[in-house]
This record gives C-alpha cells, structure tokens and sequence, in this order.
C-alpha cells in the first residue's frame, strides 16, 4: 500500500499544497485501493472518471492559488445523497438505474470545496438499518475481522462509508443519520462520525427516511478532518426549509482549545442491561480523560431515554411510510407492468422494496391509520418533546454530554438480521440525540479484548458543534487511537 493512504486530510491537503503530491496521484492512489478491497463490499460504484476529472481541475487550482478548503481529498459519497447524472439509489432495487438531473446540496459543496468524488457508498436500503444488511447490494463488510476471521457488519446504515473511511479506500466519506447511522457505524470501524445539529446541513437531494430527524454528516479519520469536511459541508439553503440560518461556528479553530473549565454531563439512565462491560470500562474512561484534561464531570439524569427507541421506531416508520409513497412505478426508477395502476404499484412496490423497508411502511401506515394516530403517532411525539425537554433542562447545567456510542462492538454478518428488534438496540444511545434535534460525535476510543473497535459518543447544545470537537479532540488524543484494521485479511499489505 502507498504511503499516500497514511496521510490524513489536514496532512494530504499541506502537502498537495506544497506539491509535493498532486491531486490525481492521489486521487489514482485511492481508486486503486478501492479496487483491491472491493471484497468488502462497501462501494457500489467507483466513479473514476469524475475522479481524475476532478482531480485535474484542482491540480490547476493548486497552481493558481485558488485552492479549496477540500481541495483535491477524495471523498466517497453514501448512496442515499443523489448525484448528477451518477446512479443514486439508496441502495435499493425500486431505484434502479436512477440517475438524478441534480446534485445535493451537501455534494454540491464538497465539490465547490474542491472535493473529488472517488464513488457512491454501500447502505442499509433507504438507509434503514444498523448492520448495512438490508441494503439491495448486499451487506457491506468492515475491514476489522471477528474471532477466526469472521466477516463483521460495519455498522450502518452508512456502513460502506465507515468501512471504506476505515480500510483507507475513501480518505472522506459522507454518511446520513436518522437514529444512529453515523455514529454507529463509526465506532463499530473505529473511525471519527458526527451528527450535526438537525438543520445543519440542507437535507436537498439527500432520499428521504425520516425528515424530521435525518441530517447528513462526515466520516473521516481524525476530530480535525471531521471539522474541516464538516466546515465545508454545512450551509443554509434556500431548498431546505428547515435548513439553518444560525452561523457556522469555527469549527477547526475549536480543535486543540481543550476541556479546562467545561462541564460534561454523563447521564446515569444511559447505564443500561445487557451493555458489554467493556463498553462500560471505556465510559469510565472517558470520563477520567475529561477530568484529567481539566473538565468537570456532572452526574446529570435525562429520564425519559427508556422511551426514545420505541418512540423512534414509530415516528421514523410513520415519516418513511410517508415518504416512501413516491415509489409508484411512474417516476423514479423499476416499474413492474400489470393489467391495472393500482396492480403496477404493488408490483413495482413488492418488487422493489426489501423486507425491511416493507416493514416500516406497515409499521408506519398502521400508526398514522384513523384510530390509531392518537394511540401511536401522537403519544410518541409527546414522547418526543420530553426527551427534548430532558436534554434542555440538563444542558442547563453541562456544555457538553459524555456517552458510550453502542451497547457493544461489531458482530458477525448474517448474526441479528433475522431479528429486528435486537437489531434496533444498536441505536440506544444514539437516537435520543435525533429526537431532540441535537449534535453528537462519535470518537473511537479503544479496542475490546477481541481487538475490535469501540466509540465513545458525545452530544453537544444544539449549533453547539464547536463544543464537540472541543471534548472531542481531547479524548482522541487521550485514547491514542491509532490502530487500523487487519489489511492483509482482505488482500492489502499490512
Ligand atoms: N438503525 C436505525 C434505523 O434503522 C437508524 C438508521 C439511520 O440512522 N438512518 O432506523
């Protein structure tokens, strides 16, 4: 492997600076990495003449001085974030083929940033999942390996974006997250995830799950390249009503400000049955980092968190079912011909969904349905606004929250997919974050006795990005965290 895979994003883009690498030396360098661990699943398409194209155009800007913030870095793209005349299908059959005539938002301003595209990524299928196993591809598959080299989901549903960040076939990548599917997938490959505050990030162009709580976020290696892709990904949008007019902070000068003088919350609901007891020693851990760095720590209680995932699953069915109602045969993708329109739409809906985004659709369909509303949807948006409050009231007293990411690390392939529900636990202590509308980071913080990566979560005041990278950066740097994933198990050299 080229030692051009080694430099992060702060490092590649000083020495693309100093020229002494060039954009398309990298951005070939990268491609090739792709190639050679394409076992793992996690692009559905390399786009390699944008690359190059790409990547030539910011070599010439390099040399004029006019160089982007994301000058000449590659960057895989989730499948779920829809890209101009490039297959965009959220990874599933009823999208087949479909090449959208726009770009996102949030691409549009990575590439305006001099960003290069490497490829669409690997997802659960609408990005419903945790495992990147429903996703009509077939599952992505994380670079780190289980005991006797079994094969580990990456997380998801921005499984193929974590795994790829991690194997070092993407040096970016971008994810979405609804309930968890950044910063799950981030710590279960060891890599750095944030969900920016709800409204961050424009939503257009992005296939909608659950519009209330989806928001698009980075994966990248380290708390400063999270910052830097997230500066430029950020923006108000006129297309995104609910886009956000409230100033970007600084966000790369956050990093390095350290702890001293914060207060972090550590909520005590979120020690929870069933977690790994590894899980736990690294929350205690963090916790010690924080304090040795100058932070005080608050016991703080956010009692409503035993209800966040069964309202999620809920109100996240209920907005998808909604949704998904544009799949009809007649303006995106598959069409399954019958004898009448109603009879097309069930073909082309029975064919084209998977079983599990079917399932939200009947989930979501019967808890909007008359006599049901008031008993599901609404009780669960109540639900919702005192999980908010919750937080509001803790943030009273605390800058920022210190959790673990996931109950446990990766599990094998094939291991949860028949059981739905144990699959939903992996989203625990990531969903309240979306509920309230809030940021949160996953930073990975350590290797469980199988040598498998865990994270560590911490979720910020809302707009309070800054803040996160701040507690962020200090807990990389504690943690140390510089072990990648066994190479040689999918071809790579070591
Ligand atoms: N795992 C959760 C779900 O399946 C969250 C997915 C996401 O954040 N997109 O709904």
């Amino acid at each position: 492997m080229s030692d051009l895979l080694d430099l992060n994003a702060v490092e590649a883009r000083r020495a693309l600076d100093e020229k002494s690498i060039s954009a398309v030396e990298l951005a070939k360098t990268y491609l090739a990495a792709a190639e050679e661990t394409s076992g793992l699943n996690n692009y559905v398409e390399l786009t390699a003449d944008h690359a190059l194209a790409m990547a030539a155009e910011s070599d010439k800007r390099i040399a004029e001085g006019t160089a982007g913030l994301l000058e000449g870095l590659p960057i895989g793209v989730k499948d779920l974030f829809c890209t101009k005349e490039v297959n965009s299908t959220a990874c599933s059959r009823i999208l087949k083929g479909f090449k959208p005539p726009y770009e996102s938002t949030v691409t549009s301003n990575l590439w305006a940033a001099g960003g290069v595209m490497l490829g669409k990524l690997n997802c659960d299928e609408f990005a419903m999942g945790s495992a990147n196993e429903t996703s009509a591809y077939g599952p992505a598959i994380s670079p780190w390996k289980g005991i006797d080299n079994v094969d580990l989901v990456p997380g998801g549903s921005s499984g193929g974006s974590a795994s790829a960040v991690a194997a070092r076939s993407a040096l970016m990548a971008t994810g979405t997250d609804t309930g968890g599917s950044i910063r799950q997938p981030a710590a279960f490959c060891g890599v750095v995830g944030l969900k920016p505050t709800y409204g961050r990030c424009s939503r257009w162009g992005i296939v909608a799950f659950a519009s209330s709580l989806d928001q698009a976020g980075p994966f990248t290696r380290t708390v400063a390249d999270n910052a830097l892709m997230m500066t430029a990904m950020a923006s108000h949008d006129l297309k995104d009503s609910t886009s956000t007019q409230t100033p970007l902070q600084d966000l790369i000068g956050a990093i390095g400000d350290g702890v001293k003088g914060m207060k972090i919350g550590v909520p005590r609901e979120y020690v929870m049955d069933g977690m790994d007891g590894e899980v736990v020693k690294l929350w205690e851990q963090g916790q010690v980092w924080l304090r040795d760095a100058g932070a005080e720590l608050v016991d703080v209680s956010l009692p409503h968190t035993k209800y966040a995932l069964p309202a999620y699953y809920i109100i996240a069915p209920a907005e998808a079912s909604s949704n998904l109602a544009r799949y009809d045969g007649v303006r995106f993708g598959m069409r399954v011909e019958a004898d009448t329109l109603d009879g097309m739409y069930e073909a082309t809906r029975a064919a084209g969904f998977g079983e599990e985004v079917q399932r939200r659709i009947m989930i979501g369909t019967y808890v909007l349905s008359a006599g049901y509303y008031d008993a599901y949807y609404l009780k669960a948006q109540k639900v919702r606004r005192l999980i908010k409050d919750d937080f509001d009231t803790a943030f009273q007293s605390v800058d920022a929250m210190l959790t673990p990411a996931t109950p446990s690390a990766a599990f094998p392939v094939g291991r949860k997919i028949d059981d739905p529900v144990t699959n939903y636990l992996n989203d625990v202590f990531t969903v309240p974050a979306n509920l309230a509308g809030l940021p949160g980071i996953s930073v990975p913080g350590g290797l469980t006795s199988d040598g498998l990566p865990l994270g560590l979560q911490v979720v910020g005041r809302a707009f309070d990005e800054a803040s996160i990278y701040r507690v962020a950066a200090v807990l990389e740097d504690a943690a140390g965290f510089t072990q990648t994933p066994a190479r040689m198990a999918f071809g790579g050299s070591a």
